[in-house]
């Protein structure tokens, strides 16, 4: 973890059905926990980065997918060291909300037109009916490759939502009033 952690508390504990670790750090002044979850099913099982809200909620920052660490973990029994089982992961769960939190992506409320518009972009790239949910490993995924997302509102009522500019490019900087300088590429990721 970076130097501006400070460990605040930590719980664990094992039955014969379920264990469970509990992390809970301050990592630049704002309080993160890790807490994990690992059930005799996949349904009973779960792993989360939040942060705590001025309002005294937690709100989730970064989760795990289950593919990316149940099948490394044994089943629960009151034998599991879980601590030393989960640790791990609670780990790579915090470093990514320490990534998370240094590069705070802006806040995006969504205007009526912006949320008919998300709707469009479902219905013209899926299907008008379309349905999509989107798990852990995609938000990830999406995150390391492309650029940012940026949104453009523009005065005909057209919108663009877009992955392809680096945050530099003129195209970015005037918000889709000017054009690209052609010099925005990224690499091709390669899918897990
Ligand atoms: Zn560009």
């Amino acid at each position: 973890m970076t130097a501006s952690t400070i460990e605040r508390d930590q719980d664990a504990g094992a039955t014969s059905t379920r264990y469970h670790y509990t992390r809970v750090v301050e990592i630049a002044g704002r309080t993160v926990r890790a807490r994990l979850e690992r059930g005799v099913y996949l349904n009973h099982s779960g792993a989360v980065a939040e942060v705590l809200t001025d309002h005294t909620d937690w709100s989730t920052l970064a989760a795990d997918d289950l593919n990316n660490w149940w099948h490394d973990t044994p089943p629960p029994s009151v034998e599991v060291n879980a601590a030393a089982v989960l640790g791990p992961f609670a780990e790579r769960l915090l470093h990514r909300a320490a990534e998370i939190l240094a590069a705070p992506p802006p806040t995006v409320t969504l205007s009526p037109h912006l949320y008919r518009a998300v709707s469009a972009l479902l219905a013209t790239s899926i299907g008008y009916n379309a349905e999509c949910r989107i798990d852990p490993n995609d938000i990830t995924w999406a995150t390391d490759n492309g650029g940012t997302l940026h949104i453009f509102e523009h005065p005909d009522g057209s919108v663009t939502f877009t992955k392809a500019h680096r945050d530099e490019c003129p195209f970015v900087a005037s918000k889709g009033g000017q054009d690209c300088d052609d010099e925005c590429y990224f690499d091709l990721p390669s899918r897990v």
